[in-house]
């Protein structure tokens, strides 16, 4: 069964849920890997956090 992750809103059948919510096993990946030097670091821990807490 999919589910569309709230992070990229493809639709996906592995993922984690967090609070209600659907992260695909890409995004965790994504995340779970990423670095203050990597250049999209700013624009995904934004995004992450409007994904965590705006939308609650
Ligand atoms: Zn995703």
């Amino acid at each position: 069964m999919f589910m569309y992750c709230n992070f990229c809103h493809a639709p996906k059948d592995r993922g984690i849920r967090l609070g209600g919510k659907f992260l695909c096993q890409e995004c965790e990946k994504i995340l779970t890997h990423l670095t203050a030097a990597n250049p999209v670091y700013s624009f995904i821990v934004k995004r992450f956090r409007n994904f965590l807490f705006k939308y609650q």
